[in-house]
């Protein structure tokens, strides 16, 4: 029966949530959790949302179901802010999910159904959901080299080598921007050197890509997208808005796809519509359609852009703070999004969360706009004393 159950081994990083929260200490510093937040510790709201939510309010006048594909003028209106020049390729299809997770779940579902002998490769380390989701559909991971913690350094070479083991048909897995957890982005070479890899051995990018806009900017995010899609003729994009639009809890993403035809591009959104109506039947509809309103409002459409550019440069200031105190911190500077990992052993995260309440996870990764703007000196302070220890 149900009682026969075993325990679930329990995510570490709810469990360092409730680790710190646990912690009485007035002083603690929280860098394990995982969105934004602004110098004194709130992940607010943004205005063009909050007004995107009262014109939604006061217009919206049925809550009647939409229907598989969810809101399709929020797909629509997506499009050209993650494709750029290939918005108007009718080779590439798009449907709304719930969040990233569900985009890249269905993603998974997808491959699994055309191709269930693919293999997924991934880096290591990679989102440490990124493996049971994979695995969820039955298809087999493959990991590839992918970050030296030590030497904050993408290990491309390394990298390169395992994706030659590559056999048509399987797929490689990527951080559009933002990498999490290590920060550490390909450079444009890189990425045309791997989408040339992809193109020659007929393997499939599936581009995870949940931070647009939180690393240089929102074109500038996305030219890895865009080059996957300039160079090969099949593409998955799983694609979030939790991130750029602050509406974690709503779930609001995107799943695009682009085959070599129209015929077979609408032909794959068959199954990825069949799929969803098993797993979600339709995506939850308030998020999409605030994020929608902003951006089919001239008005907030216009505003967005610097609200999300204000948490931007909030993540890169702390990163440029962090990196000026120490050489050996100055990797920070270079790597974008909220994530970087620190090259400390467990020992040394440990020691750091018993003796100065800082909590991170235990593979060293820390959000850099954890801290608010009172708390980087004591941490940059914290962990210079561990790295010298
Ligand atoms: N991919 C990566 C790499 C992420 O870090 C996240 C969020 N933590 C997601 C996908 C999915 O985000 P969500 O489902 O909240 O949109």
């Amino acid at each position: 029966g149900l009682a026969d159950l075993p325990p679930v081994e329990s995510d570490s990083l709810l469990q360092l949530i409730a680790l710190c929260n646990a912690d009485p200490r007035q002083e603690k510093i929280d860098v394990g959790v995982g969105v934004f937040r602004d110098g004194v510790g709130r992940t607010p709201i943004l205005p063009v949302i909050k007004d995107a939510e009262r014109i939604l309010l006061e217009t919206q006048e049925t809550k009647s179901y939409l229907g598989s594909a969810g809101d399709k003028r929020f797909a629509e209106l997506i499009r050209p802010i993650l494709l750029g020049d290939h918005a108007d390729d009718n080779k590439i299809a798009g449907v709304q999910t719930p969040g990233g997770c569900g985009a890249l779940r269905l993603g998974f579902e997808l491959i699994a159904t055309v191709n269930p002998q693919a293999r997924v490769h991934v880096g290591t380390p990679t989102w440490p959901n990124h493996p049971p989701i994979i695995r969820a559909v039955g298809l087999q991971i493959v990991e590839y080299p992918y970050y030296d913690r030590e030497n904050s350094a993408v290990l491309f070479d390394s990298m390169m080598g395992a994706l030659e083991n590559a056999r048509a048909g399987d797929v490689v897995l990527l951080h559009g921007c933002c990498h999490n957890p290590t920060g550490a982005d390909l450079s444009p070479d890189e990425w045309a050197a791997v989408a040339s890899v992809c193109a020659e051995r007929k393997l499939l990018p599936l581009v995870d890509i949940a931070y647009q806009g939180f690393g240089r900017g929102l074109e500038e995010d996305a030219a890895g997208v865009r080059l996957m899609l300039r160079s090969c003729s099949e593409v998955i994009v799983a694609q979030s808005c939790d991130k750029n639009f602050s509406v974690y809890r709503d779930r609001v993403g995107s799943l695009f796809l682009k085959t070599g035809s129209e015929e077979t591009t609408a032909r794959a959104m068959g199954h990825v519509f069949q799929r969803a109506r098993e797993m979600w039947s339709m995506p939850p509809d308030h998020g999409a359609a605030a994020v929608r309103l902003v951006l089919d409002t001239p008005e907030l459409r216009d505003r967005w852009p610097g609200e999300l550019a204000a948490m931007r440069d909030r993540i890169n200031a702390v990163r440029k703070r962090i990196a000026s105190v120490d050489p050996r911190l100055a990797y920070i500077g270079n790597q974008f999004g909220m994530f970087s990992m620190l090259p400390l052993s467990r020992e040394k995260v440990l020691a750091l969360r018993e003796k100065h309440a800082i909590y991170m996870a235990d593979s060293g990764r820390f959000n850099v706009v954890g801290l608010g703007d009172d708390q980087i000196d004591r941490f940059t302070a914290a962990v210079v004393e561990a790295l010298d220890a």
